[in-house]
């Protein structure tokens, strides 16, 4: 496997070279499993481990390897390897960890492009799409919308503009899996050293839609592994690297995703921002204010009703997540201090 083809960059090199040693690779995390990881190296699949230490010092699931990961990686044995570091992330999908009101996980990392797939085989659900907008723009990496099922829909091209006018600065495009039709445009979006995700959920074609990107039925395919304990384990590749050498990233975890951070809100509704910058007043909540621009949009019809309150929805959404961040922060640092203080306090005594 050639590095610079699955996206390893100049400047990731760069960044790399304060780890290089003899036994120390540049890698990339093709899959987690239960605590170890697939390593993708230039000779090969490793299977990685995380250091109690690095663990241990992590403040978060972020500070922990995830799928799409550059790593310093250091090779402990035959095909074992433990990882020394992360390189800086250029971009993260980042979803809410199921049960903990608060914690935010990586679940793709340094990805240029976001699909987010929907199928034509109904009318497009918009306001699910502007859901998966907002996540694609908070991760840092362009998003495209990719509209499945063609070869159901009577009138694609009305479909698409249709989608167009939700989608502010994304691209729209239609395909059939079955068929084949606008596969070959999606392909050539995601050319070597580029890294797609997919996002959207079950059953809109995702795994068609990788399957016929691939030209073979990878999504069936699993790969037995030798775990380094004596026991086979089954994995399941989650980064996929596509014929050209262009990179594909499905993870179970982005099929279903909650909002995290409002980054992204403000560019899946651009049009929206755009009209609030004409309000007569900074502060305005656009609901009962005089001279409110978006309100007026709303009754000359050029802002539809129902993509404002998509908008509101995600933002009384991110509102609430943003305290319950602040909350948790809170009592980190209040926990932070008080060990703190029983530190001082045992030092004290020992003077
Ligand atoms: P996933 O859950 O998003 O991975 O969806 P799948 O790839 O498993 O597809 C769900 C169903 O839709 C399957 O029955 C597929 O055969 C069907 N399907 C997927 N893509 C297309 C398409 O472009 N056209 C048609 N007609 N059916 C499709
Ligand atoms: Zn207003």
């Amino acid at each position: 496997m050639h590095l610079p083809d699955v996206g390893f960059t100049p400047e990731l090199r760069e960044q790399f070279e304060q780890y290089e040693q003899e036994d120390v690779v540049a890698a990339r995390i093709g899959a987690e499993h239960r605590g170890s990881y697939v390593a993708m190296t230039e000779s090969g699949d490793v299977t990685a481990t995380v250091t109690g230490r690095m663990r241990h010092d992590a403040l978060g699931r972020d500070e922990l390897p995830a799928v799409g990961d550059w790593i310093a990686l250091q090779i402990v044995g035959p095909d074992q390897g433990q990882v020394r570091a992360i390189l800086p992330r250029r971009s993260s999908l980042v979803r809410k960890v199921a049960g903990l009101e608060s914690e935010g996980q990586v679940i793709a990392a340094n990805v240029d492009l976001v699909m987010v797939a929907a199928g034509l085989d109904d009318r497009p659900n918009l306001r699910r799409i502007e859901r998966y907008l907002t996540v694609a723009w908070d991760s840092g990496a362009l998003p495209v919308v990719v509209l499945t099922k063609a070869d159901l829909c009577d009138d694609v091209d009305d479909a698409i503009h249709e989608v167009e006018a939700i989608a502010p600065g994304a691209e729209v495009m239609a395909v059939s899996n079955t068929t084949g039709t606008g596969i070959e445009a999606i392909a050539a979006r995601i050319g070597p050293g580029t890294t797609a995700a997919i996002l959207g959920p079950s059953g809109v074609g995702k795994s068609s839609l990788i399957n016929a990107l691939m030209g073979s039925e990878v999504m069936t395919v699993q790969e037995v592994r030798w775990d380094g304990k004596g026991r086979h384990t089954t994995t399941h590749r989650e980064l996929i690297v596509l014929p050209n050498g262009g990179c594909l990233i499905d993870t179970p975890g982005m099929r279903e995703l909650q909002l995290w951070d409002s980054d992204g809100l403000g560019s899946t509704f651009s049009d929206i921002s755009d009209l609030a910058e004409q309000c007569r007043f900074r502060d305005c909540t656009h609901t009962h204010e005089p001279g409110c621009a978006v309100v007026a949009a709303t009754e000359d019809g050029t802002l539809g009703a129902g993509r404002l309150a998509s908008y509101r929805k995600q933002e009384r959404e991110l509102d609430a997540m943003a305290r319950r961040k602040d909350k948790r922060l809170a009592l980190e640092a209040r926990k932070k201090w008080k060990q703190m203080g029983k530190e001082g306090k045992a030092r004290a005594r020992i003077r």
